[in-house]
């Protein structure tokens, strides 16, 4: 005999193994589950609705149901266009797990090795190109046993499960399935090194930054949007800001944000004798903000002047000008330890 809870049950086996779905398909199935249900008994007390509320409700009440399995069937906005995604998110899990019914470990150990680099990209680019994601076969203390042509059959595998995205520019960043499915890892991970939205505190890999020098202000671009109708400023620090997003007057997040020379050396975490012998003339100010910085001020030393000196320039003007070149010293050829 079936009943209301079916509906449940149905609907949780349909989303668990399926990756990231859009809204609108998890709406889909809801209504397929409920269709399923009444086909089998029509008098159960369930019924479709188009009412978010309704829909609201039911997602609660999914939730509660998994409440003691540490699940969780949570949602994101998408960094690109807003949309809403769902996946279930494993609440406990720091470790990479969801990976592992594809992957077997060396291939998780890579893919961790790339999302590292994603993750420490400086300049806030959140984004490595295929080179440096190659070279991360045997880049790091830990030799991964991949020749570079299985690592990019990988890639591409990533990205085919929607692991990574990789753009028009061949980079590779994280996608809304890792944001979503891998977050309690990334959080554990790198606690120091991600940034969070200022309107949404939900984790920023592509977006825009305040431009004043020290400024913590990083939001999503739906975020910026739905923030700068109402507001003309920064909420941090008050500055102008400038009406889109495309406007000049904001820095990018993103892979916007890359320079010339940025994928030239890995970052390593827990590094900072990386650098230590370059820049010691910059301004101490630098070094005051906090979290991300603080952990990667190497990197906020290196490129931090730079983003504020010249951000005068067209976010998607970043592929290094001759202007450019002067005020920045050039990327020096760092040794890999290794
Ligand atoms: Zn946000
Ligand atoms: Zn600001």
């Amino acid at each position: 005999m079936v009943q209301a809870g079916d509906v449940r049950k149905l609907f949780l086996q349909a989303v668990f193994s399926r990756g990231v779905l859009s809204e609108n398909l998890a709406k889909v199935l809801w209504k397929k589950c409920i269709e399923a249900v009444k086909a089998a008994d029509e008098d159960v007390e369930v019924s479709y609705s188009n009412d978010p509320e309704i829909w609201d409700e039911f997602i609660e009440s999914i939730n509660i149901s998994l409440n003691d399995l540490d699940f969780e069937f949570k949602s994101i906005q998408d960094e690109l266009d807003g949309k809403k995604l769902f996946a279930m998110v494993n609440r406990k899990d720091d470790e990479l797990a969801q990976l592992a019914t594809d992957y077997n470990g060396v291939e998780i150990t890579y893919f961790k090795a790339v999302v590292e680099q994603i993750i420490l990209a400086r300049n806030e680019s959140f984004s490595v190109s295929s080179l440096a994601a190659l070279r991360e076969v045997s880049a790091g203390k830990e030799k991964i046993n991949l020749t570079k042509s299985q690592a990019e059959i990988l890639l591409g595998s990533f990205v085919a499960n929607s692991w990574l995205l990789r753009s028009k520019r061949g980079r590779y960043s994280l996608s809304p399935r890792s944001l979503l499915e891998l977050l309690p890892y990334i959080k554990s991970t790198y606690t120091d090194d991600i940034i969070e939205c200022t309107i949404c505190h939900e984790i920023v890999t592509k977006g825009i930054a305040c431009k004043r020098d020290n400024c913590k202000a990083r939001m999503h671009y739906h975020c910026f949007e739905t923030y700068r109708r109402r507001h003309p400023t920064c909420p941090a620090c008050s500055l102008n800001w400038p009406q889109n997003v495309t406007d000049n007057g904001l820095l990018p997040v993103g892979e916007l944000a890359i320079r010339d020379g940025d994928d030239g050396s890995r970052q390593t975490r827990g590094s900072p004798e990386s650098d230590s012998d370059e820049e010691m003339e910059d301004e101490p100010s630098h070094t005051q903000t906090k979290s991300r910085q603080t952990q990667r001020s190497h990197t906020a030393k290196k490129t931090g002047k730079s983003r504020n000196v010249d951000s005068e320039e067209e976010p998607e003007d970043k592929d290094g000008t001759d202007e450019e070149a002067e005020d920045l010293p050039p990327p020096k050829q760092r040794n890999t330890r290794r």
